[in-house]
């Protein structure tokens, strides 16, 4: 099998030969179909998460189950799985719910080998860090688990349906499963990538009346519209920006911030009406100080922090897909495609800001 390999932070990635390590009872290798590029990846190329080098990156693979280990019951050869992010399954957060909050997220995602400390893949006797986001999957294949590998239909393009993985389910999960706004209310989405757009998607599946996006990209602002969005802003066109969202918009009853800057956390507060609820999701760094004023909180606001939407990707996956299915979640209109070995110009076209989703694919097609 070959992976694109980060050698050293900041890249290039290198496209290489590698190893499985073995399979482990409750693992399946996967066969890569299509594979989503998110900011975490570039977050984790920068160095900014102390994985181990050399690493795989890649959280939103998309592929076919080739190998399964003994005890996997749930999944077979053949099937056709979207892969998330790892969770244990048995916690408190995750028997509750909510695997995004499970106690040994940080291990289980960002540590670069299993929670037993042995790496998924291999050089000769060197070892290759996996396991970014239980899955590792700029590659041909990775190595996942029944936990964070979700079997879906056949009749799907199942190139395409990786980023349901993770930024897809985390803008829409933020509205659907946390702030739950119900038919008729208003929400603002700050940041279009494929995070603000998923949760734009969502408010309109929601039946939010108001939907107001703010990005400084104009064509994401057309592309927001074409989702549902009723008003649009660039904020460098606005000196007060609260004040023109409030007298265009009116209050918000919620707002989304994925961005993650102080600055725009703040608007996304002060753009609520009283009571309302601001969901930050936007990750710049792991310490990322900010400050808000006590004043626009007292008013009965709320400002929450959500990761990976707060979802079950078993049971939230699928929901997606039926809405994709019903033309309530177009998702694949975000998608540009480029072959494995394009990696570096993905990435590139995604950090200019030029597409808003990269998917690569690894030029075997799905059987
Ligand atoms: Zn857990
Ligand atoms: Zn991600």
């Amino acid at each position: 099998m070959k992976s694109a390999l980060l050698r050293e932070y900041g890249g290039p990635l290198t496209i290489e030969d590698v190893e499985p390590n073995g399979l482990q009872s409750d693992e399946v290798l996967v066969r890569i179909v299509g594979v989503g590029l998110c900011h975490t990846d570039l977050t984790a190329l920068k160095g900014d998460v102390p994985l181990p080098l050399p690493a795989v990156l890649g959280h939103e693979g998309a592929g076919v189950v080739e190998a399964v280990g003994d005890g996997v019951s749930t999944l077979a050869v053949g099937d056709h799985v979207v892969l998330s992010f790892d969770s244990c399954r048995e916690c408190a957060a995750c028997t509750s719910g909510h695997p995004a909050y499970c106690q040994l997220f940080a291990a289980m995602n960002y540590f670069g080998t299993r929670l037993d400390g042995s790496p998924t893949m291999q050089q000769g006797s060197d070892d290759v860090h996996g396991s970014w986001f239980g899955q590792s999957s700029f590659g041909t294949h990775a190595i996942a688990s029944v936990r964070n590998a979700v079997k879906v239909d056949k009749d799907l393009p199942l190139e395409l349906l990786g980023p349901l993985g993770c930024g897809l389910l985390t803008g829409a999960g933020a509205v659907l499963n946390v702030l739950r706004p119900q038919p008729g209310q208003s929400i603002g989405v700050w940041g279009l990538g494929t995070v603000g757009l998923a949760a734009v998607m969502a408010a309109k599946a929601a039946g939010c009346e108001t939907i107001v996006a703010v990005d400084m990209n104009s064509d994401r602002l057309a592309i927001a519209k074409e989702f549902g969005a009723t008003h649009v802003f660039d904020p460098t066109e606005h000196t007060d920006l609260v004040w023109e969202i409030s007298e265009h918009a009116g209050g918000l009853d919620y707002t989304v911030e994925a961005v993650g800057l102080g600055s725009v956390i703040r608007q996304a507060l002060e753009t609520l009406r009283s009571p309302g609820t601001c969901a930050t999701l936007g990750l710049q760094k792991l310490e990322n100080e900010i400050t808000v004023d006590q004043g626009h909180l007292l008013i009965g606001r709320t400002l929450t922090g959500v990761i990976e939407g707060d979802a079950d990707p078993h049971t939230f996956i699928p929901k997606l897909i039926e809405l994709w299915r019903a033309g309530k979640f177009p998702f694949d209109k975000l998608i540009q495609t480029f072959p494995l070995d394009k990696i570096n110009d993905a990435i590139d076209s995604f950090r200019s800001g030029q597409v808003v989703k990269p998917v690569l694919l690894t030029g075997e097609e799905p059987q």
